[in-house]
């Protein structure tokens, strides 16, 4: 098991939809409780179709990561199926981009969405989460998680050191979507820095899970999501270390330059 219970964002397709069919698939990796969540679960067919087959392991939940006001309540239900197991895993998985931004043609709106979707909301989910995050400690015991892990799912494009004229056509542009990855990361370091004072109860981390063929990646990408996911899963499943927490990552866990 790689841990009890988990959370994930934005699972009705791409990385979120393939994390979730592995971790049920794998008994390597299958926790006892899954929470899957979406924007609009009376359309994800897939995702239903897997709870149906998994009624006690996986749950489903709405959830649009920037609606803040609705969180309390979002955090309850989360409560509810959780029950004194507290959660042992958060992946901020849900992602947005604009597409092809140039200098010449972004706008603020633009910015602002990403942003809001990127790096506001999976903060806000920490912090309404960190209470179970914490109540989690300890329950993970002969796992391969020995502590509560956050997991931020970011992108080789949030990498300043991976922005240069080497990187040809993918140097530049993208501002929305480089800017709020960039801004997930910096979020990421400080979150870990203040568990860490914490008694270092809850680790933190962040992915770039490779350019993927999803809707977001397009169908050039060389990774399939399989790949992607067996990579990460593998990761996590192999423990994150005290030098590790903090870091930056790449899904066959390599680490990346900030
Ligand atoms: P997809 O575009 O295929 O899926 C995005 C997911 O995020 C969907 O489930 C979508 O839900 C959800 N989402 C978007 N906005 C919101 C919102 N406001 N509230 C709730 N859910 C939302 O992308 P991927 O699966 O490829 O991406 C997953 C993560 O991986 C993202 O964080 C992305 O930035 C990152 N990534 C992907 C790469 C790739 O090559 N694919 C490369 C690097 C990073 P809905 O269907 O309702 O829109």
């Amino acid at each position: 098991m790689l841990t009890k219970t988990i959370l994930i964002t934005g699972c009705n397709r791409g990385l979120g939809l393939e994390m979730v069919t592995q971790l049920l698939s794998n008994p390597a990796w299958k926790p006892d409780k899954i929470i899957a969540t979406c924007r609009r679960p009376q359309e994800a067919a897939q995702l239903n179709a897997l709870a149906a087959q998994n009624p006690t392991q996986l749950k489903v939940l709405p959830l649009e990561v920037t609606d803040y006001q609705g969180l309390p309540s979002f955090v309850e239900s989360v409560k509810a199926e959780l029950g004194s197991d507290g959660l042992g895993c958060l992946i901020n998985n849900a992602g947005f981009s604009p597409g092809m931004t140039r200098l010449t043609t972004v706008q603020p709106e633009q910015m602002m969405e990403t942003f809001n979707i990127n790096t506001v909301a999976p903060l806000m989910i920490i912090k309404a989460l960190l209470g179970l995050l914490k109540e989690s400690n300890g329950h993970n015991q002969g796992n391969a998680l020995q502590q509560p892990l956050i997991v931020n799912i970011s992108s080789i494009l949030g990498s300043i050191a991976e922005n240069n004229e080497n990187a040809g056509s993918m140097s530049g542009g993208v501002y929305p979507y480089r800017a709020s990855k960039a801004a997930l990361n910096m979020m990421t370091r400080n979150v870990s820095l203040d568990l860490a004072k914490n008694q270092g109860q809850v680790q933190a981390i962040c992915i770039h899970p490779g350019w993927v063929q999803t809707d977001m990646g397009g169908p050039n990408a060389p990774v399939t999501p399989q790949q992607s996911i067996q990579g990460i899963l593998t990761f996590l499943g192999a423990g994150i270390s005290q030098e590790q927490n903090g870091n930056y990552f790449d899904f066959e866990g390599k680490a990346m330059d900030w």
